[in-house]
């Protein structure tokens, strides 16, 4: 029902309005369960059946069913326990959120927010802050949330050589993939360069990437108490508007400077989306080849499986060297795949 009315949306966007060239649309029908159809040729769900690798080397704890059986006597249950209830049965223990986003968006601010406390550095700066990909975890209603916090790869102002090994390593930082992607801009101020984020987000990942990405609007408090889907509903800025239809109207608003009960509400607002994109998605992290490929470990005989993520022996093979070159070069050839349904030179 829910798919229906987001395909009703896109399609009556479009019978008004003419996509931007930017836009693959067919493949943005990844807002379904079959998005692998509209996913750039290579890219693969894992844990599919046309997925032979990605089972194997899982980790048990991705696959681990949630059984929560709740107890007919409760008299109520934590409301954050009815975020992800309805998917119980599906959603792996640990989700990991990839915090993408031009520099000075509020990627950083918006993770301490999630983590709720200060983990990662936030501040204004005519220069980037945030240098190295960093990772926070907490709990929260018997989830382990893996945020991933990035700094500028996907900016078009960042130089190629640059960009490409930072997103191999944010590859391999995520891997086995994502389960969300959250695009944070600042509310207000969706320039070109977000644009030309969003360009490079899907030549990295793959045009599928925009079925597991939620547009997350830090300063939230300038609605003043305004309603954020009525901002995007009216905003004569086109190309965030298309945006928002693509990602199925997956928005959520922070302000980071929150404490508190609104913190905590703008957190269950956001796993609200979460939920979503797991439904949608069947409980699956977002995949593509170089998310296969850094899940094996280069060996003198080939390829074989890596070590779990950060399990014995994860930091060792992290650091090869002909692992790390291997993942580029894949990484390299699906960019140029990624590139062909976007129709269009790199930036
Ligand atoms: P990043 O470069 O994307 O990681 O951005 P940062 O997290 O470092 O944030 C850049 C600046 O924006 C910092 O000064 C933050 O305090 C500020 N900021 C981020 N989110 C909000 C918000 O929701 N409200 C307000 N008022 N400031 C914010
Ligand atoms: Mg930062």
């Amino acid at each position: 029902m829910k798919s229906l009315c987001y395909a009703w949306d896109a399609f009556s966007y479009f019978l008004y309005s003419t996509p931007p060239k930017a836009y693959n649309v067919p493949a943005l029908k990844g807002e379904t369960k079959n998005s692998r159809e509209h996913m750039a040729p290579g890219d693969r769900k894992p844990g599919h059946s046309s997925c032979p690798t990605a089972g194997k080397v899982m980790k048990e704890e991705e696959n681990e069913q949630i059984i929560q059986a709740n107890p007919p006597e409760a008299p109520r249950r934590d409301p954050k326990q009815d975020v992800l209830g309805g998917l119980r049965e599906l959603t792996p223990k640990r989700l990991r959120l990839l915090l993408v986003g031009k520099t000075g968006s509020g990627k950083s601010a918006t993770g301490n927010s999630i983590l709720g406390r200060r983990e990662f550095e936030s501040r204004l700066s005519t220069r980037p802050v945030t240098r190295a990909l960093q990772k926070g975890r907490r709990r929260w209603a018997g989830k382990e949330l893996e945020v991933i916090d990035t700094p500028d790869i996907l900016s078009p102002h960042v130089p190629l050589e640059v960009a490409a090994g930072g997103i191999s390593e944010a590859i391999a930082f995520s891997s086995p993939g994502p389960h969300a992607v959250l695009l944070v801009t600042q509310l207000g101020r969706f320039t070109a360069e977000d644009q030309a984020v969003v360009w490079r987000l899907q030549e990295a990942f793959g045009v599928g990437i925009l079925a597991y990405t939620i547009l997350v609007f830090t300063r939230k408090e300038d609605l003043g108490g305004g309603s954020l889907d009525q901002y995007l509903r009216e905003t004569d800025n086109w190309e965030l508007a298309w945006l928002d239809v693509v990602c199925a109207r997956r928005h959520c608003g922070f302000d980071n400077r929150a404490q508190g009960v609104r913190q905590e509400a703008q957190l269950q607002e956001l796993m609200e989306k979460i939920e979503g994109v797991l439904w949608e998605n069947e409980g699956q992290c977002y995949s593509n080849r170089a998310y296969l490929y850094s899940q094996q470990i280069a060996r003198p005989k080939g390829l074989q499986a890596r070590p779990a993520a950060e399990g014995p022996g994860w930091e060792e093979a992290l650091s090869e060297q002909p692992w790390r070159e291997g993942l580029r070069q894949v990484q390299k050839e699906s960019e140029e795949t990624h590139r062909r349904p976007l129709g269009r030179a790199l930036v």
